[in-house]
């Protein structure tokens, strides 16, 4: 396809991301229906042409757990990049619709990202970056694929500083700075697991009452491609005040005396990442719903210690894993219940 923006008709908006939009297209010439993602960049023109030659790779990624990718264009002040469309739309969307997700599902789930991961690793040397609910899309054949992952060191520089932090998959290691392997998207993973099995992001009912910020500073780097950044176009500056609003909140909060715990209350960025970083990792909760061995799956993706983790392609021979394999739960079947 040698595709530009003339020829695609917009039919409807998909979704809303931090970096842009998606809408659902026509390519008018071919017929071709086609996500179309655009993307909002900050860039001088040498960087925005750096960033399309490095998003070709992805012309090159083929695998049956992998988005197609159809081309890209520029179109200021974005990017368009257009994709195979997943007509049941992302994991969050549907377990937002339906409630959590059947741990049968969860497994063809952990499968699917886990084959797509090893795909990217070992053919093209990509990790992906971005593993989450959002990420991971689900169609009407029962097909599960993932997208969005970190092609391009240039778009992520660009992106990198609107990120919007509201719920975080990211590691331990990689809060504290260290850098990306393949196994920061084995966490991740574990992460958005829990996530769809319970139906909520499995951290926000936990509030660590008397964090003290300043312990995290150090080891926040918001200005670090492809690190955190906590909201939209801040400073470090303002990360600060954000951190002295949030302790301002605490104490007042304190100060009348109002409980921390339960109630659904949400934990600030700063305090999501430090509990990351100093607390157990979240199970699959209450003990016993779930089968041992999806337990003992989430419990392995969530090992703190990278060094303890396993890698997507080791993990790919977890029992969980095998039984998605050989399961004859029918995912074109589910998907027509939606
Ligand atoms: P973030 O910006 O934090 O990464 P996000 O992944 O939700 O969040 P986008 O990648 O911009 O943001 O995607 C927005 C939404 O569009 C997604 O949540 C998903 O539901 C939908 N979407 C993205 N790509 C496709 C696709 N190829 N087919 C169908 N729906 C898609
Ligand atoms: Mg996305």
């Amino acid at each position: 396809y040698d595709l530009r923006n003339e020829d695609l008709k917009d039919l409807r908006e998909l979704g809303q991301g931090n970096g842009g939009s998606v809408k659902k297209v026509e390519h008018t010439p071919t017929g071709t229906i086609m996500a179309k993602k655009i993307v909002l960049i900050d860039a001088k023109p040498a960087v925005r042409k750096q960033i399309l030659r490095e998003l070709h790779i992805m012309h090159d990624c083929h695998s049956p757990y992998i988005i197609s990718f159809y081309g890209a264009f520029l179109s200021d002040p974005n990017i368009c990049i257009c994709m195979e469309l997943m007509d049941k739309g992302s994991l969050d969307g549907i377990y937002k619709k339906i409630g959590p997700i059947d741990v049968e599902v969860v497994a063809k789930v952990a499968l699917a990202v886990l084959e797509g991961l090893t795909y990217l690793y070992d053919v093209h040397r990509i990790i992906h970056r971005d593993i989450k609910p959002s990420n991971i899309l689900f169609n009407s054949e029962g097909q599960i694929k993932i997208c969005d992952f970190g092609v391009s060191g240039e778009l992520i520089n660009s992106i990198a500083d609107t990120f919007v932090g509201t719920s975080t998959y990211m590691s331990p290691e990689r809060i504290q700075g260290a850098q990306y392997t393949v196994k920061s998207d084995v966490w991740s993973l574990g992460i958005s697991l829990i996530e769809l099995a319970l139906g909520r992001f499995p951290f926000s009912d936990s509030v660590s009452d008397d964090s003290d910020l300043s312990d995290l500073e150090g080891t926040l780097s918001p200005a670090r491609p492809g690190s955190i950044s906590l909201q939209t176009g801040k400073s470090r500056d303002s990360a600060h005040a954000e951190q002295q609003k949030q302790k301002d909140k605490r104490n007042k909060r304190k100060s009348k005396g109002v409980s921390l715990q339960g109630g659904g209350m949400t934990m600030s960025i700063l305090e999501l990442l430090q509990h990351i970083v100093n607390e157990p990792a979240p199970k699959l909760t209450p003990e016993g719903r779930f089968p041992p061995m999806a337990e003992d799956f989430i419990d392995g993706c969530l090992l703190k210690d990278p060094d303890a983790r396993q890698t997507p392609k080791q993990l790919l021979t977890h029992p969980f894993v095998d039984h998605a394999r050989t399961s004859d739960f029918n995912l074109v079947e589910w998907a027509s219940t939606f």
